[in-house]
C-alpha cells in the first residue's frame, strides 16, 4: 500500500468513511523522500516513539528501520485504519489516548525496558510547543526527537541569542539538546495542506547541558523572567519578576559582567547561568 499517495488516502477514506479533523492537527504526509529524511535523522534502530500516526505512513517505514515502534494516536478513529493500514507490521503497537496525559516514562520502561529510543513524528501542530516541552522536561531516556512542525517554531528553537526569533523555548531546548533543521517542507507536501510551511527538526538529547548553574530551578526562573517583558531591559524584568530593589540587583550584575540595561533577548546560556548563579546567592 503506498500510503503518501494521494489516491490511497483517498480510498482509505472512503473506505472508513474518514474526513479529517482540523481541530487534531491532521495534515498528512504524502512525500515519501520526507519521510525517508525523518526515518534516517531519528536514529531508531533500538525502538521509537512515535506521536500522532494518522493513516501510518511514517509509522510504516519506522517499523521497517526500528526494532519497535510505539505510536500514539488521539483520535479514536484511526485505530481501525491503522489495524488496516499497519496490518504487515508485527512490530508496531498504538496507543490510543492523548499524548499529553500520558506517561511516557512509563510506556518506555513497559514497552523497551532500559533502552534509549527515539521520538519521530509528524507533529499535530496545535499542541507543537507543549509536546516538546513534555519530552524535554520529563527527563525521558531518548536519543533524539525528530519531528515535523512550523518552519517558525523549528527557527526559534534553533535561534542563536540577539536575533528576533531567539526565546524561552530556544534556551530550553539548546540547554537539554543540540537542535538543527533537517529539511524544510513546503505546505504542498501534505493533504489537506496547513496554512504555514513546515521543516523537520531534529533534537540531540546532550549528555549534560554545555553550562552548569548551581540550581537548574533558578537558571529556568531567570530564562523566564528576562523573556516576561521583552521591551524592558533585564534590570526590570528580572526586579519585577523577583520583587527585588533594584539598585542592589544592578550592582551585582555589573559586578558579574552584564549591564543592566540589556535585553533578556541579548542573553548567552552562560550568561543565563551566571546570572542564575547571582540570583541563587542574592535569595538563599
Ligand atoms: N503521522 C501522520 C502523517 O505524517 O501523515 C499524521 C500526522 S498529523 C500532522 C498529526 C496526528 O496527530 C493526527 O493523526 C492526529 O489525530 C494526532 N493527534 C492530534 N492530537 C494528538 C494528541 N493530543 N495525542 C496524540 N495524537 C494526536
Amino acid at each position: 500500500m503506498e500510503l503518501t499517495s494521494i489516491k490511497t488516502i483517498k480510498d482509505i477514506q472512503q473506505k472508513f468513511g474518514f474526513t479529517f479533523k482540523k481541530g487534531l492537527g491532521q495534515n498528512f504526509l504524502t512525500s515519501s523522500g520526507v519521510i525517508d529524511k525523518i526515518v534516517e535523522a531519528s536514529e531508531c534502530e533500538n525502538g521509537v516513539i512515535e506521536i500522532g500516526p494518522g493513516f501510518g505512513v511514517l509509522t510504516h517505514a519506522l517499523s521497517k528501520s526500528s526494532k519497535k515502534v510505539v505510536s500514539i494516536e488521539i483520535d479514536q478513529r484511526l485505530i481501525e485504519v491503522l489495524d488496516y493500514t499497519l496490518s504487515d507490521c508485527d512490530n508496531v503497537k498504538i496507543i490510543n489516548t492523548d499524548v499529553l496525559k500520558t506517561d511516557l516514562s512509563k510506556i518506555i520502561s513497559d514497552e523497551f525496558g532500559n533502552a534509549k529510543i527515539s521520538v519521530a513524528a509528524n507533529l499535530p501542530y496545535y499542541i507543537t510547543t507543549p509536546i516538546i516541552v513534555k519530552l524535554i522536561e520529563d527527563k525521558l531516556p531518548l536519543n533524539s526527537i525528530v519531528v515535523m512542525v512550523q518552519k517558525e517554531v523549528a527557527q526559534r528553537i534553533c535561534a542563536k541569542p540577539d536575533t528576533k526569533d531567539y526565546g524561552a523555548i530556544s534556551v530550553l531546548c539548546q540547554y537539554y539538546c543540540t537542535p538543527c533543521i533537517v529539511t524544510n517542507v513546503p505546505a504542498s507536501l501534505f493533504v489537506p495542506p496547513p496554512k504555514v510551511d513546515s521543516a523537520v527538526l531534529k533534537l540531540k538529547l546532550r549528555d549534560k547541558p554545555p553550562v552548569s548553574a548551581i540550581d537548574e530551578a533558578m537558571f529556568f526562573k531567570c530564562v523566564k523572567a528576562a523573556f516576561s517583558q521583552r521591551r524592558k531591559t533585564l534590570l526590570n524584568c528580572l526586579s519585577s519578576f523577583f520583587g527585588m530593589d533594584k539598585s542592589e540587583l544592578s550592582a551585582k550584575m555589573e559586578s558579574i559582567g552584564i549591564t543592566p540595561s540589556r535585553r533578556g533577548e541579548t542573553l548567552t546560556l552562560q550568561e543565563f547561568a551566571a546570572l542564575a548563579d547571582m540570583m541563587y546567592g542574592m535569595q538563599k
